[in-house]
């Protein structure tokens, strides 16, 4: 089938809800909210933009690893959790117990957002699984934000909460990309918790390998979750995000330090906050498939 035709599933992997036995299991789901978005909504559009140009992917190796997912990898497409439009709490609530099923089915997750607000209830379903996790988080921003008494989770503060809920270790986050503005007492109590903070400027002047040192020092051996907010690239780069920010990291940056995490005991990983209606050329969309299928090539190497 060529990569433009039939129904859209990522990277054109059977959609089923189990794995099949055999091969490890990795289910990709798709979480279309955006009710927890600040500025640019849309992202609710992000898993079907992204599982589109997907299927660009199909098949033949990575450039650098020499492999491919397929293959390798019980790999199938779980279709996506439902929200419930404009109910933040029934959505995420729907989104964990999605993950959850997945989980405990024996599947490794990859979840394709939406806002960054998903990546609370996805925690909650790995963490359970897990206890609290390691975390690599490429992000412009912080997300560790307080809200307001009546919006306390959005997507400028699931970190806060997962801190909060033990759902990941500060001590074992490690945050790359940093390179939005932040007010003083949010900076602080990030730092206060131990989270280790590497901005997008430190990135460009420390090299690929030397961010990769320090990623990896962080994050240890323990089981770890990978969240990526495509917006820690340049938005000249990747345009289709709800909060850009001028100053970001290279696509290449991003893929290059991926590729060199292959040794982390990865448990799951989302890649969120594609906005399709603000993208151009499917550019950001096929960022989002290309950081979501290194990470499968990562899985598929150990498999
Ligand atoms: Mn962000
Ligand atoms: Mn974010």
């Amino acid at each position: 089938m060529p990569p433009y035709a039939g129904i859209a599933t990522f990277l054109g992997a059977p959609q089923r809800d189990r794995p099949a036995g055999g091969r490890p299991a990795v289910a990709v789901l798709g979480a279309p909210f955006d009710f927890g978005t600040t500025y640019r909504p849309g992202s609710r559009f992000g898993p079907g933009a992204i599982r589109a140009v997907s299927r660009l992917l199909t098949g033949d190796d990575h450039p650098e690893l020499g492999l491919s997912p397929q293959g390798r990898l019980d790999l199938y497409d779980a279709g996506d959790a439902a929200p419930t439009t404009a109910d933040i709490a029934g959505s995420l609530a729907a989104i964990r117990e999605a993950a959850a099923a997945q989980l405990q089915a024996g599947a490794r997750l990859l979840t394709l957002g939406g806002d960054h607000t998903i990546t609370l209830p996805l925690l909650e379903a790995a963490a359970a699984q897990h206890g609290p996790l390691a975390l690599m988080q490429f992000d412009a921003h912080s997300d560790t934000w307080p809200g307001t008494p009546s919006a306390r989770i959005y997507h400028g503060s699931w970190l806060r909460h997962a801190i909060e809920r033990g759902l990941v270790d500060p001590r074992a986050t490690v945050q790359v990309g940093l390179h939005s503005p932040i007010d003083r007492a949010t900076a602080a109590w990030t730092r206060d918790r131990g989270v280790t903070g590497l901005s997008a400027e430190s990135v460009h002047i420390d090299g690929v390998d030397r961010t990769v040192e320090r990623i990896r020092a962080v994050i240890g051996d323990r089981p770890a979750y990978l969240t990526f907010d495509i917006d820690g690239i340049d938005p000249g780069l990747a345009p289709g995000v709800a909060c850009p920010e001028s100053g970001g990291l290279f696509p290449w940056q991003a893929l290059a330090m991926l590729r060199r995490l292959g040794d982390v005991a990865w448990v799951g990983a989302d890649v969120v906050e594609t906005c399709p209606p603000y993208d151009h050329s499917d550019v950001t969309a096929v960022l989002a498939a290309t950081i979501g299928w290194t990470w499968l090539c990562l899985l598929a190497a150990r498999a």
